[in-house]
């Protein structure tokens, strides 16, 4: 493009130059060439298939010299924080509110959940308030949230249940104290985590989901008969099933059984090597099949930091040098999480010896379909032949869950959104074993980050 013609058409050089990518199709494995300009797709072309699969199961260690794995980009229901950035802090300001969402793109996220746990009224809607304006300032970053997730206060104040809640924070339902949190943020709110185990759970989940909100059993104490209360009422999700749970429960009847009985509820799992055995994962997974796994990092201040000492408003925290987050001093108190998504799909694949063709949905069009959000950033509508299960079989097991929707995520005319990463070993997570050998944990390796056509990463 001549300087001479960049200026008859008024269109400038950056808007008109075009780049090319390749990369292996995560759901198909073909090769393609996509190129893009203004941002968005111009053209996808198909390959020889010629060269190295990457991304169907790990790479070896000393890597693959194939191709890298072409992806949309990833969608986190739950974010709390990262870059020594706590959302639901009374000091939350818009450009902390940035920075989370700016470190949330160099993850390969390109669509969250802010997410507010228990605080006292006025900072949860201050803080509601603040994400709001940043976005009002920052309408190029409005696209990365679908919407606020409340993960409290409605929540127990029982032992384990409550996590690292404040428990003079936790409260029973009152439709007063959402409606002053979604009033500050112009309706923002779509998910709110809940404990059934307070009179009228029923009632105030039927009050959510009648103003457009998707409701979770979290942090509970509640008896199986309440957790069918507020099942049958309309909530649809667990948060981090298994974690926020007392160390021993009745062996019979308890909540945990409770929310992995019920084919009605969707589980949103924390794999990060810490927070869920990989033998946990394996039983839930199975249990609930993909189609009804949600992966989340429920990342904390501390992400992005490196290893060492930190003091918080609350206490002082340490990351190990394998990543994990505990009180410092105490190797063993795993206090919060830190890793990306990413490595939970990564991790998730190992377990289970799945391809990414089989886990990335959980990352993507599992939640987007659960809050009613476009199943890719770059596609507008759900479809309505979009389907996670092979045929359209309801499934329970792993192996029939199949390729991710059939929508075009890599669609021209569309923005240019998709990562270009390698699915590698890494070093972190518990040590275990898994099927007679060493559960090994993944990590993606981005090449490129392309949002919007620009280069994140
Ligand atoms: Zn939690």
């Amino acid at each position: 493009m001549t300087a001479e013609r960049t200026e008859k058409t008024g269109v400038s050089a950056a808007q008109t130059e075009i780049r090319t990518y390749r990369g292996r199709r995560f759901e198909s494995s073909s090769a393609v060439e996509v190129r893009v300009s203004g941002g968005k797709i111009v053209s996808v072309e198909t390959l020889d298939d010629a060269g190295t699969a990457c991304g169907v199961g790990v790479c070896d260690a000393d890597g693959c010299d194939g191709l890298p794995t072409i992806a949309p980009g990833l969608f986190d229901i739950q974010v709390n924080g990262a870059v020594g950035v706590e959302l639901s802090s009374a000091g939350l300001t818009e450009d902390g509110v940035v920075a989370v969402l700016e470190k949330m793109l160099r993850d390969g996220v390109f669509r969250c959940c802010p997410t507010l746990t228990t605080n006292a009224p006025e900072t949860m809607i201050s803080a509601a308030a603040r994400i709001a304006s940043a976005l009002e300032k920052r309408p190029d970053l409005r696209p990365t949230v679908w919407g606020l997730h409340l993960e409290g206060p409605f929540i127990s104040t029982a032992e384990g249940a409550v996590g690292a809640h404040p428990k003079r924070f936790c409260v029973p339902y009152s439709r007063e104290l959402f409606d002053r949190i979604q009033d500050a943020c112009g309706g923002l709110v779509k998910l709110v985590t809940l404990s059934p185990e307070y009179e009228g759970a029923g009632e105030f989940v039927r009050f959510l989901r009648s103003r457009g909100v998707v409701v979770a059993v979290g942090h509970t104490n509640a008896t199986c008969a309440q957790i069918d209360e507020a099942v049958s009422a309309g909530a649809t999700l667990s948060t981090h099933l298994s974690n926020a749970t007392r160390h021993l429960l009745p062996k019979w009847e308890n909540y945990f059984f409770g929310q992995l009985a019920d084919d009605r509820l969707t589980a949103s799992l924390i794999v990060d090597g810490f927070h869920i055995s990989p033998q946990l994962v394996r039983a839930i997974v199975r249990t609930k099949g993909l189609d009804r796994i949600v992966l989340i990092s429920d990342q904390s201040p501390l992400s992005g930091f490196a290893p060492g000492r930190y003091k918080t408003e609350l206490c002082e925290l340490e990351i190990q040098p394998n990543g994990k987050v505990t009180l410092a001093g105490d190797a063993n108190l795993l206090a919060c999480a830190s890793f990306p998504v990413s490595h939970c799909v990564a991790n998730v694949a190992s377990i289970e010896g799945l391809t990414l063709a089989q886990v990335y949905p959980s990352a993507t069009t599992v939640p987007a379909r659960l809050l009613g959000a476009p199943l890719f950033s770059n596609v507008d509508a759900i479809s309505d032949d979009a389907t996670l299960c092979k045929n359209g079989e309801k499934t329970s097991g792993v192996q029939n869950v199949g390729a991710a929707a059939n929508v075009d995520w890599l669609e021209v005319g569309a923005d240019a959104d998709f990562l270009l990463f390698r699915l590698v070993p890494a070093t972190f997570g518990p040590l275990g074993v898994l099927d007679g050998a060493s559960f090994r944990t993944g990590r993606f390796d981005f090449e490129r980050i392309v949002w919007r056509g620009r280069e994140i990463v």
